[in-house]
């Protein structure tokens, strides 16, 4: 452990993930002799080597977690018309509780067509239109992994958010605006900015929570953080260095933004985590609720 990770300060999203895998393979063990095993389905069609890792990491650690893996593998080739033949039939296995299209896929598949394909029920990446319209509304649906692991992570540190000040930097439809639906549903005032936004800084300078999500490295400024600030930082972005190697950076530029802060997550090491414990998390609440089984304790 480095010392910036062993200080408070830091929000260690790889420690709170394995506590939260920890309830899950707690939850699923509890499900067992109810006669229930959660199933993950993931597709993965082509050779994208980023998603072949993250597709291995998934089924890892849904295996880890008590719950059944089912990987599909499917070649470079594949027809939109093949690959919504198998979305049709994880649809209708009632052992599959959540299914997952790994993203991108190749050029002749449309990927809003295979997303709007999914049984929402089954959704647990929470993309489908309706998960999207269930949570703007305040109703029960599955939403996206990265921003609820925002979220939990935020709550972890502060434990009323009605009346705070946040701002959400990204209004992506898997990222921005879902987070900024999730702070909206705990009543903070939400401000959501993006690249037409005026005074960017100025806008991030009255946040008490800031939320991170444009995907340009160390875009935010150490002098953007108001005094005591909760920082969340999404962005994953790859620069060079000078052994040719490259470092991942986020959208914070973290040495200079960490004095201001109150509470700020590392990249590495901070949301990244979360989003496989939270997709694992969304499959246990699908599965409960396809069963009618209440969501268990601390996972909800
Ligand atoms: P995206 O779809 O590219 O959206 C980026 C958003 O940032 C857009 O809304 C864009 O505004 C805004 N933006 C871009 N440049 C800006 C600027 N100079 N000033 C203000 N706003 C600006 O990205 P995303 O999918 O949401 O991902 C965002 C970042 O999070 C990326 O670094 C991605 O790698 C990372 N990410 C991490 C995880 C994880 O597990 N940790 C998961 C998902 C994404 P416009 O709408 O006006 O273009």
């Amino acid at each position: 452990m480095t010392d910036l990770q062993s200080n408070a300060k830091i929000i260690d999203g790889k420690a709170f993930a394995e506590g939260l895998r920890g309830r899950i393979a707690k939850a699923v063990a509890d499900l067992g002799p109810k006669g229930l095993v959660p199933g993950l389905a993931v597709v993965l069609v082509g050779e994208n080597p980023a998603s072949q890792v993250y597709v291995r990491n998934k089924a890892k650690q849904t295996v880890e977690c008590g719950m059944k893996s089912f990987e599909h593998k499917l070649p470079a080739t594949t027809s939109q018309a093949e690959l919504l033949a198998l979305v049709a039939q994880l649809n209708a296995d009632p052992t599959v509780h959540g299914i997952l299209v790994q993203l991108p896929l190749p050029a002749q598949i449309d990927p809003q067509s295979v997303i709007d394909a999914i049984d929402p029920d089954k959704d647990v990446d929470g993309f489908h239109v309706v998960n999207a319209g269930r949570l703007s509304t305040g109703g029960k649906g599955l939403v996206p992994c990265t921003p609820l692991g925002c979220l939990m992570l935020i709550k972890d540190r502060m434990k009323d958010l009605a009346g705070k000040r946040a701002i959400v930097l990204g209004r992506s439809n898997i990222v921005g605006k879902p987070m900024a639906q999730l702070l909206l549903g705990e009543s903070c005032t939400v401000t959501i900015a993006h690249s037409k936004t005026r005074d960017l800084a100025g806008e991030c300078r009255r946040a008490e929570i800031v939320i991170a999500a444009v995907g340009r490295a160390e875009m935010v400024k150490g002098d953007w953080i108001a005094p005591g600030a909760l920082v969340i930082d999404v962005g994953i972005n790859r620069v060079p260095t000078p052994d040719g190697k490259g470092k991942l950076v986020g959208d914070v530029a973290f040495a200079e933004a960490y004095p201001h802060a109150g509470a700020i997550t590392p990249v590495p090491g901070g949301v990244g985590p979360m989003t496989i414990a939270v997709l694992l998390r969304n499959t246990v609440v699908a599965a409960c609720r396809a069963r009618g089984l209440p969501v268990p304790a601390g996972l909800d």
